[in-house]
């Protein structure tokens, strides 16, 4: 058997009956259990509003254009990004036709509030943070810097379902967090996200905008009692379709009650990791997790020397692990920026993602573990970690 990546688990039963009412009320499209799911995560978070979106995608691309339409920022304006993420962060910047300056990552691999802060111009109008693999880093300190320059904060928390930090779900101070529910995220149902804006403003009009413009959803007109009108609708803005559905609301209704105790069976694999892994610092390093946070563990992360090789390694011992990720200053839409983010290139070459999920066992994680020292310890060609400086 071979080890993966990532692998969803799933209450079954639970999502077949979630999924079941669905098809027996003839309900499968926005409304009922979106509504449910959306009332059950404010629930869960704490947050003031919650809309449920078809991807994290979508939210963040309604999360940007909001933002910049509310404070009318002119186009080119200038958000401060991360390049160790999932390209979707960076093209809503690019979307809402605003300008991703990238800013280097710390040893958590999130942003660096130091590099933040000498990236601030006149023309700065947000920061986009990133809780990389569910860890928060130095999160807090971004938040206050926000705040001193008003500067927008957007949390991209798509790896953060069941992060906590000082015992909290973060981003209460965010003007929008966004989570994502694709298949391998820590609250898995085919494809979908949720945005939450603390703004009821905001929330107002997200909720048009992720609907075409359109200003009355079909689920408020199907439930409205003067229905006579139910047919007379407004379109308020040049909006997209974003909406998530019921059939993905369903699934996430029957994942959510299992996602803190997915968590700390994570957080177990995790520590055995740690365990096996901690007394060779000179060539396997790990991203610094504050005592502040509890991680969502969506990655378990390692520095290694020889990357490329260690993978090639592992595949032949049938494990599959992943690399998050390629800087994005690396690809085409974003090369202006190579090379301004040391750190975050020097991530991009060293990092590798552990196989994580909810079928792995503590005993398939000793397998990897000696799998990587094998290649990374035992063998005399591999070098040590050269690691940056001010890392060490
Ligand atoms: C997965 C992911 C997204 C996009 O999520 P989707 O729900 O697949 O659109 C955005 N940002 C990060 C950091 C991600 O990992």
């Amino acid at each position: 058997m071979s080890i993966q990546l990532f692998c969803a688990n799933y209450d079954i039963d639970s999502c077949l009956d979630q999924v079941r009412q669905c098809l027996e009320k003839g309900w499968t499209g926005m409304g009922f259990k979106t509504v449910e799911f959306e009332n059950e995560w404010k629930k869960y978070t704490g947050f003031k509003n919650a809309y449920f979106t078809n991807s994290a995608t979508s939210a963040l691309n309604l999360a940007v254009v909001t933002l910049k339409e509310k404070h009318g920022w002119d186009d080119g304006s200038e958000i401060i990004t991360t390049p160790l993420t999932f390209v979707s962060t960076n093209h809503a910047i690019l979307l809402a036709n605003l300008s991703p300056i990238f800013s280097d990552v710390d040893d958590s691999f999130c942003l660096d509030p130091k590099d933040v802060e000498a990236k601030i111009t006149p023309k700065t109008k947000a920061v986009m943070y990133v809780g990389f693999g569910g860890n928060s880093g130095r999160y807090d300190e971004i938040a206050s810097i926000c705040k001193r320059y008003g500067l927008c904060l957007i949390l991209d928390a798509a790896h953060m379902s069941g992060t906590r930090m000082n015992g909290r779900i973060p981003g209460e101070e965010a003007d929008a967090v966004v989570y994502s529910f694709q298949a391998v995220k820590n609250l898995p149902t085919g494809d979908a996200g949720m945005l939450c804006m603390p703004d009821d403003e905001c929330d107002s009009i997200i909720r048009k905008r992720g609907w075409l413009g359109i200003n009355k959803d079909t689920y408020i007109r199907s439930v409205e009692s003067d229905s006579g009108y139910k047919w007379k609708y407004n379109v308020e803005y040049l909006g997209e379709k974003y909406n998530g559905n019921s059939i993905m609301a369903a699934l996430a209704l029957a994942q959510l009650p299992h996602l803190d105790e997915d968590n700390k069976y994570r957080k177990k694999l995790a520590e055995r990791y740690l365990f096996e892994l901690s007394d060779y610092k000179d060539h396997i390093r790990f991203p610094r997790y504050f005592n502040n946070c509890t991680p969502s563990w969506h990655l378990f992360q390692i520095l290694v020397p020889e990357r490329d090789g260690l993978i090639k390694h592992l595949n032949s011992r049938d494990i599959f692990p992943g690399v998050h990720y390629v800087p994005n200053t690396e690809y085409e839409m974003y090369l202006y920026a190579k090379g301004t983010c040391k750190h975050a290139d020097y991530v991009g070459n060293h990092v590798l993602s552990l196989p994580m999920h909810m079928r792995l066992t503590e005993e398939d994680v000793s397998y990897v573990c000696s799998c990587v020292k094998e290649y990374v310890i035992d063998n005399n060609s591999v070098t040590q970690l050269d690691l940056p400086k001010d890392w060490e």
